[in-house]
């Protein structure tokens, strides 16, 4: 099972993609998580990195190319979803070249999607344990009260500002990126909205599909 979850910022990729990983079984990769694990720990690459995380402005590609292709060669080029990565027209060719040079082709990529303006629904109300990383919405799945305070914060990127040119950066960079793998048959649309079962439900079949 290889498979690209693709579709805007707040969609709901992350937190299906975690959730796939738990009961499938697969590895989870999210150039977005280990970008911000890279920036806490201030490791080379997160310090060259974080202006760009913290504005939502695209991280320059060679960075991110190396930390996914770090993660999908530890789970041995099989049983990932990437989550977030690629997110441009470079970053796809160079996917591809990764995984075919092993012999590992994508079995599919599912785009999730919804309306504008429930991406900026979501991301304005989405909160974040910034010890775990497990994300929250304020009004479908409220942060726990019981932890410290500080704890439970808005990512900088989640800020009005930041939401709206992360938007505007998809359009232009990462949609096209779509229709790129339209034109390869990989692609399979699916619905994000309802309930996260119901959504959760649409991918397995369309996993399933793309199996035979
Ligand atoms: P995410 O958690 O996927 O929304 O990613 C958070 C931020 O990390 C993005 O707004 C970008 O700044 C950066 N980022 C994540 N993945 C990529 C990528 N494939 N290419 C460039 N920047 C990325």
């Amino acid at each position: 099972m290889r498979i690209v979850l693709f579709g805007p910022p707040g969609v709901g990729k992350g937190s299906q993609a975690q959730f796939l990983s738990e009961r499938e079984g697969v590895a989870h990769v999210s150039t977005g998580i280990l970008l911000r694990r890279a920036i806490r720990s201030e490791t080379e690459l997160g310090l060259k990195a974080a202006s760009y995380v913290e504005q939502g402005k695209l991280v320059p590609g060679p960075l991110v190319r190396s930390l996914a292709e770090e993660a999908i060669a530890m789970c041995k080029y099989d049983r990932f979803v990437l989550d977030g990565y690629p997110r441009t027209i470079e970053q796809a060719d160079w996917l591809a070249e990764f995984l075919v040079g092993h012999g590992a082709p994508l079995n599919t990529v599912l785009s999730l999607v919804v309306s504008n303006e429930a991406i900026v629904d979501r991301l304005s109300k989405r909160r974040v344990n910034k010890i775990t990383g497990e994300n929250y919405h304020l009004d479908f799945k409220p942060p726990p009260t019981d932890v410290e305070p500080g704890v439970i914060i808005q990512r900088r990127d989640d800020l009005p500002e930041a939401i709206l040119h992360r938007l505007e950066i998809y359009q232009q960079e990462t949609h096209p990126v779509q229709e790129y793998y339209r034109l390869l048959g990989l692609l399979q649309e699916i619905d994000g909205t309802g309930t996260f079962e119901e959504v959760y439900n649409r991918i397995l079949t369309a996993i399933k599909h793309s199996e035979g």
